[in-house]
């Protein structure tokens, strides 16, 4: 297995994705089902002279401690975030997504 080039590193990741490219700030972590281990951490640009202040994205991170770059669909900027102002239909969608990871969790190579 060579270097694996196309990884985004914690640090990266945690990053702003919206352009001031400043350290974010942890918001709050969730685990997944499945894949079994894969926690999904949210962050919030903490950057007030960010044009996203305060916006938030996810970060990734597999039981092996690798992030998925980021475009691979695994996560992205605001696919979704959750918070206090998060309406039923963004809930909706949240669970929907988590749904869909759990279903490509299962699909993926599953061992038994
Ligand atoms: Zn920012």
């Amino acid at each position: 297995m060579s270097e694996p080039r196309d990884l985004t590193t914690y640090e990266e990741a945690t990053r702003c994705p919206f352009g001031c490219a400043q350290p974010g700030k942890f918001v709050t972590s969730a685990q997944l089902r499945v894949p079994r281990g894969t926690k999904v951490e949210t962050w919030m640009c903490a950057n007030e002279r960010c044009e996203q202040f305060e916006e938030r994205w996810q970060v990734q991170i597999n039981r092996d401690g690798t992030i998925p770059p980021k475009g691979s669909g695994a996560t992205g900027p605001k696919q979704w975030d959750i918070d206090a102002h998060t309406t039923a239909q963004d809930r909706q969608r949240a669970r929907d997504y988590m749904a869909m990871l759990e279903q490509q969790g299962l699909q993926g190579g599953r061992q038994v």
